[in-house]
């Protein structure tokens, strides 16, 4: 064993390189993420060269495939009260932006082992919906699946979303399913042998107009109804929760203690790992490409490593499952929309809750490793997959950070990336079979919010799935609500 350190700003010896190369991630961003490499202050400028060394000289990749990991701006550790100066125009919509990572991925990342031929179900995408609906699928006997992923582990929303997870919704759907998510999120180490940092110290909502005041309002009382302790808070008792907090402008607080954060990227990891051991497959580096169709069925997944025929295909690939379903001829009402999030150097502890301001869908908490991580929606988005950073977000975010939280304008930004929204027009997910393609069955559209929701959605969905009994969830947001106008509106979205 070699305690030899190989990033000195994370800690991370060669060994636990090695470890990371024998669970099976082999590639630069999965090493990346896995083990925490060149997520320090230099950001891998001093430990890149010699991490891929090492992959190159003890992985399976060879070197076309040892790509070095995305670059995040800003290119050094800067001031979030800098970046707060830069004078923005509320009304231009955000130009240009790096990388735009639009998910390719070099053929020398493929696989070289064939793919299986056929299979039960095939699940297209392998974030968190994909792979939380796989294991839930092992758990009920069904393990002839193949979980199909265009990139590596954590390359789509699940790898780049903040870690909320809340109670706080508006409709009884979302709540029950929160619950339930959270009550699972308890017992995943004990289920999955590994460490999802779930922190329950609360969502603290504020609201600066009238309209969201009397919103966060009316949904304590339907929080209440359905056990959710939360409750409208004073000032004071909010400055008391996070000390220095400003409440400039605020109208209402609500705060649920039983809210709280998550680490995103060790589900993937546990799902995955429990899914390889049970002789499932979890195809990394694997673009489906399209579809063979007769008779009203999906009769094969056409992918860049060949074809794979199957009973049930399962379409779990977030914002891109508009692009993917087109190629069945099948219309999906989602928009992928961008949304930008950054994470500042460490501090010691002091944000216990998640902080929102649901107006202009600010949100920030402090990670288990003490840095700040948030972000801010951009009404003047516009619609597409977009994976690129900005400055115009980074300058909007810290002016309005430093708004609610001015004592951390010294805190130096380390790194800003971005994710695409899977935006439905009623905010609810799109679930259940497709009309007219009946074993094509939907798993997308879940906003900002399907991280927390995919532990208590894909238990479901297995369940529904493999005994065939009435499920009410996959009625109510089935795509033909968007033709039949039966629609029912999430509105505690945040940005
Ligand atoms: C900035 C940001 C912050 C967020 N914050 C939160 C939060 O605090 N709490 C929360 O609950 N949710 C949050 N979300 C939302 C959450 O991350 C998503 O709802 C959730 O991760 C969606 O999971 P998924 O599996 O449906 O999609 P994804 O994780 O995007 O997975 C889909 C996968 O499909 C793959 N794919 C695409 N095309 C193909 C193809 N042709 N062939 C094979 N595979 C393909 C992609 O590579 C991708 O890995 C946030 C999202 C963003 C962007």
């Amino acid at each position: 064993m070699s305690k030899a350190l190989i990033c000195s700003c994370e800690d991370v010896t060669v060994t636990d390189i090695r470890h990371a190369l024998s669970r099976g991630y082999c590639d630069v961003e999965s090493v990346k993420r896995y083990t925490g490499f060149g997520t320090g202050m230099c950001q891998g400028k001093s430990c890149q060269a010699a991490v891929a060394a090492l992959i190159a000289r003890e992985g399976p990749l060879q070197p076309p495939g040892i790509l070095p990991f995305t670059p995040r701006p800003p290119l050094y550790p800067t001031e979030l009260s800098l970046f707060a100066s830069v004078p923005v125009n509320p009304a231009e919509p955000p130009v240009g932006g790096v990388p735009q990572e639009l998910g390719t991925f070099p053929p020398a990342l493929r696989p070289t082992a064939p793919l299986p031929q056929k299979a039960k179900v095939v699940i297209i995408g392998g974030g968190v919906m994909g792979l939380a609906l796989a294991y839930n699928l092992s758990l009920r006997g069904e393990t002839d699946v193949v979980v199909l992923e265009r990139g590596y582990l954590c390359a789509g929303a699940s790898g780049r979303n903040g870690g909320g997870v809340r109670m706080q919704w508006g409709t009884p759907s979302n709540i029950e399913l929160a619950k339930r998510s959270i009550d699972l999120m308890k017992q995943f180490a004990r289920d999955l042998g590994i460490n999802i940092w779930l922190r329950q110290g609360g969502y603290l909502f504020m609201a600066k107009t009238e309209a969201v005041a009397r919103r966060l309002e009316r949904n304590v009382a339907l929080h209440n109804k359905h056990g959710v302790p939360t409750r409208i808070i004073t000032a004071d008792a909010a400055r008391e929760i996070v000390p220095g907090l400003t409440l400039k402008g605020v109208l209402a607080a609500s705060f649920n203690p039983e809210d709280g954060v998550i680490f995103p990227w060790a589900f993937l990891w546990g799902y995955a790992q429990h899914c390889l051991k049970k002789g499932m497959k979890v195809e990394t580096f694997t673009n489906v490409t399209g579809f063979e169709i007769s008779g009203g069925q999906v009769r094969k997944v056409r992918t860049d490593r060949g074809d794979i025929a199957c009973d049930t295909v399962v379409l779990a690939a977030g914002a891109w499952s508009p692009e993917i379903a087109r190629l069945a001829e099948v219309e999906l009402p989602n928009e992928p929309h961008r949304h930008e999030i950054l994470s500042t150097e460490p501090l010691k502890p002091f944000v216990g809750p998640l902080v929102s301001v649901l107006d202009s869908g600010l949100y920030f908490s402090q990670s288990m490793r003490g840095e700040i991580v948030g972000g801010m929606g951009d009404p003047k988005e516009p619609a597409g997959l977009n994976m690129g950073s900005t400055l115009r977000f980074v300058a909007r975010f810290s002016e309005a950070l430093l708004e609610q939280l001015p004592q951390v304008g010294h805190v130096k930004v380390l790194r800003q990336w971005a994710g695409c929204y899977d935006v439905t027009p009623d905010n609810n997910p799109v679930l259940g079979r497709t009309p007219g393609l009946d074993n094509l069955l939907q798993m997308s559209g879940f906003v900002g919010h399907g991280f927390m929701m995919a532990p208590a959605v894909a238990e479901r969905m297995a369940q529904w799935m493999i005994t065939g009994e009435h499920d009410e969830l996959f009625h109510r947001f089935n795509l033909r609500r968007f033709t039949s106008g039966h629609l029912e509106r999430e509105d505690m979205i945040i940005g």
